[in-house]
This record gives structure tokens, sequence and C-alpha cells, in this order.
């Protein structure tokens, strides 16, 4: 039988509890799921490349059907490369969907293979964001209510404030 993949696309810039949820429950609809960071050299980011695998390394090293990876370009073209063909996706307003049904239409006019999968935020995770926790761990605050509990003390660790 065809093994069924998606890729998670995104910057995890850090990883939060909202991206967990969406990866936790997208585990029983896939037999593996790729979750990659998508890196733009023009694109400022707050934790490298390095720290940011090494949290998603550390996350799900006990989840055999979960693989961690990096690419550079076109979401489409990595898809291509790793011969999948599901992207999935979170959403959690209006906005995202505006900005998210752009992106899925781009991908699939790129390659109509490409399908991308959507799931809705759950009810408690729709106001995180990786740029809340980065604004709230700049500040010297605590945003372990938005973060993973593995990794959470890890994250806080590597986002030192701007003015302490
Ligand atoms: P990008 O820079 O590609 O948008 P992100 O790391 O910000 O990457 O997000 C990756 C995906 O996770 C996006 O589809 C985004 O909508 C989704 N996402 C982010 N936060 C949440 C959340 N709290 N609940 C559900 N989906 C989320």
């Amino acid at each position: 039988m065809k093994t069924r993949t998606a890729i998670f696309p995104g910057s995890f810039d850090p990883i939060t509890s909202g991206h967990f949820d969406i990866v936790q429950r997208a585990l029983p609809l896939f037999d593996k799921i790729i979750i990659a960071i998508g890196y733009n050299a023009q694109k400022k980011y707050l934790l490298s490349l390095e720290q940011r695998l090494g949290l998603l390394e550390e996350l799900f090293a006990d989840e055999a059907k979960i693989e961690t990876d990096s690419y550079k370009g076109l979401t489409a073209n990595y898809c291509s490369q790793k011969k999948v063909s599901f992207i999935l996706r979170g959403l959690r307003s209006s906005s995202d969907f505006e900005y998210e049904k752009a992106i899925a239409q781009l991908n699939s006019s790129l390659d109509q293979k490409l399908e991308t999968v959507f799931l809705i935020t759950s009810p408690g995770f729709s106001h995180i964001s990786s740029s809340i926790v980065r604004e709230i761990l700049s500040n010297g605050g605590n945003a372990a209510q938005f973060l993973p509990e593995a990794i959470s003390e890890q994250i806080h660790e590597m986002i030192r404030p701007v003015n302490h």
C-alpha cells in the first residue's frame, strides 16, 4: 500500500503548542509527517535554523511517524523533491484563511498533484502564534502556556530579553 505522507511547512520560530496540536491531530491521518522549516535568506528569524531544527528533533524524538527537515526555496519544489503530494497547514482565523488560500492555490497551480490539507485550530490554541511567543520572551516574560512543555524551558533559555 502507498505510504500517505504530508509535509508540514513553516517557520517554527519557535514551534508553539498551536503547531504541536496540529501535528498531533494530523498523525492519525497520515503514515508519515515531515515537519520542514522553510528557510528564506531574506527573512529575519529570532532563532537560528539549527536551533529551530534542534527543538523539533527533541520534541518529536519518540514519534516514529515524524521526520524533521529544512529546505530553501519553493515549498512546491521541496514537495516534488520528496515525492510528497500533501501539504499540512493550520487555520486560526479569517486572515489565516485568506493568506493560506492564496498559498494553497499558488502551490496547486505550480504542481497540480499538490493538495493542501487544513486543520482548524483547537479552541484553546487560536490565539497562539510564534510572533506572540517571540514578543513575550524578548521582553523577559513567561510564555510557557504557549509552548510544548518538553521544550519550553529550552526556548526560554534561547531567547534572551532585549533590555536585560
Ligand atoms: P509560516 O511562516 O509559513 O506561516 P508558521 O510557523 O508561522 O509558518 O506557521 C506554520 C503553520 O502553522 C501555518 O499554517 C499556520 O497557520 C499554522 N499555525 C500557527 N499557529 C497555529 C495555531 N495556534 N493553531 C493552528 N495553526 C497554527
